[in-house]
């Protein structure tokens, strides 16, 4: 495939059959659990309290925020945990099993063309959509391009081993995605759209293909599949070949990114009135049984979904929830499907990241290869003796923690822990200046 789009930087991770196997299956709908517990934001904030009544899709969290929680099931309030200052932590419901859906759910029942920008921000507001990863909420980075972005994207890349989810939502629902551009284009009052995948798998690209055909509004953009591609500055950078400067978002320099999975949920909140209550996971590793892209209902736990997926092997060594590269070590099955979930991976050792040996070769491939164009050891030196102020003048803020650096390094330091806890340091820092703690 010649005229591959591409970023300076980043590395060409291995993928044989085994590690993309749950690509190859159907996505698979996980009934929810008889209990299913709902992790609120910070300072979250309930009316409910224990033996209510709640219905599918109905609105449970009162505080203001832009990203709305709704109930994934219908039944009654089992627990309300709060944190010492009476902040709402998680909402435990007892799943009825009946699935009976909120009254207040209704679909778009106009044209699109009838819908304003801001009639449109607020739909999406209101159904609580947000980004995988970050978490980020789809109203507000709409709201944020609006004025700023003169040019859509849409990301469809999937770059790590072991992730399908992305692969599986374009092969079974690409009609879902485009969709769902088209309401964006529309919010944005933007002509056309650039949908990026990357060249990972023919199948994916040939599903995408068959879902745009000839429509002028969408135009297919294939990029080379390098970690990390999924980084919404990435992409721009890969497309057009500007780069995003250090603490501005896209939208100033003309682009905005929204993943595939925001567009399908965009679509689903227009055409069917629903809520964010579900997320596709990549369940994967070569420590589960079955591997599968699971479409699961959020508050769903952790050892719900392995018992789903035939348990996992004595050999399992950590748990990951996200990426390969990205992704944290889970300490606990009882953590809930978030909104901002993607994957969970079960490893063997054969995937472990830490070294007892930590010493720099001064290979340079860190250098290298680092996509923001960092001197990663530098940072993890500077970030090793907890010196902010120099590791902020290296570009701290500027790194994207994909874990380039740590992947790739013979020596087997572990930048991107240094530089996550030197993250912590200086907005801990930040937070006390504020007088927030
Ligand atoms: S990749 Fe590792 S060994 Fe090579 S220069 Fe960077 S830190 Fe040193
Ligand atoms: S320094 Fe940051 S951006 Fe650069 S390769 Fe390492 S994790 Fe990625």
């Amino acid at each position: 495939m010649s005229n591959l789009y591409t970023f300076m930087g980043g590395i060409r991770l291995h993928y044989d059959e085994r590690e993309r196997g749950a690509l190859k299956r159907s996505i698979t709908v996980m009934p929810a659990p008889s209990q299913i517990e709902i992790t609120f934001p910070p300072h979250g904030q309930t009316s409910l309290s224990v033996g209510d009544t709640v219905y599918l899709g109905q609105r449970i969290s009162e505080d203001t925020s832009v990203k709305p929680i709704h109930s994934s099931v219908s039944g009654k309030i089992g627990e309300v945990k709060r944190d010492e200052d009476g902040y709402v932590i998680s909402v435990v419901i007892e799943n009825d099993g009946a699935d009976t859906p909120d009254s207040s759910l209704e679909p778009f029942s106009k044209k699109l063309t009838e819908a304003t920008p801001e009639g449109i921000v607020d739909i999406i507001r209101n159904a609580g959509i947000c980004e995988t990863g970050e978490g980020l909420s789809v109203a507000r980075r709409i709201e944020i391009a609006l004025g700023g972005a003169k040019r859509l994207m849409v990301d469809c890349t999937e770059c790590e081993p072991f992730l399908a989810t992305r692969g599986r939502l374009i092969i079974e629902r690409a009609t879902d995605i485009l969709n769902g551009a088209k309401i964006l284009l529309r919010a944005l009052e933007m002509p056309f759209a650039d949908i990026v995948v990357d060249n990972s798998d023919i199948g994916v690209i040939r599903a995408l293909e068959a879902a745009v055909g000839n429509n002028p509004l969408l135009r297919i953009r294939v990029a080379d599949a390098k970690h990390p591609q999924g980084d919404k500055r990435l992409i721009v950078n890969a497309v057009t070949g500007k780069e995003t400067p250090v603490r501005e978002a896209n939208a100033q320099i003309g682009y905005v990114v929204f993943s595939a999975e925001a567009c399908a949920d965009i679509f689903s909140a227009f055409s069917k009135g629903m809520p964010q209550i579900r997320r596709l996971i990549t369940v994967s590793g070569d420590a589960i049984t079955e591997s599968k892209v699971l479409d699961v209902a959020i508050g769903t736990r952790v050892s719900d979904i392995i018992d789903f997926c035939g348990g996992y092997t004595s050999e399992l060594n950590k748990v990951v929830c996200g990426g390969l590269m990205r992704g944290y070590e889970l300490i606990s099955y009882e953590k809930s499907v978030e909104r901002s979930d993607y994957a969970f991976l079960f490893l063997t050792s054969k995937y472990k990241t830490g070294s007892k040996r930590s010493d720099c070769l001064r290979c340079g491939k860190c250098v290298k290869n680092c996509p923001m164009h960092l001197i990663p050891i530098y940072l993890a030196n500077a970030s090793k003796k907890k010196n902010i102020s120099k590791v902020l003048a290296m570009g701290l803020k500027n790194c994207i923690e994909c874990g380039t650096c740590t992947y790739n390094c013979p020596g087997g330091v572990e930048h991107v822990r240094y530089i996550r806890r030197a993250k912590e340091i200086y907005n801990s820092n930040q937070a006390k200046e504020a007088g927030d703690e």
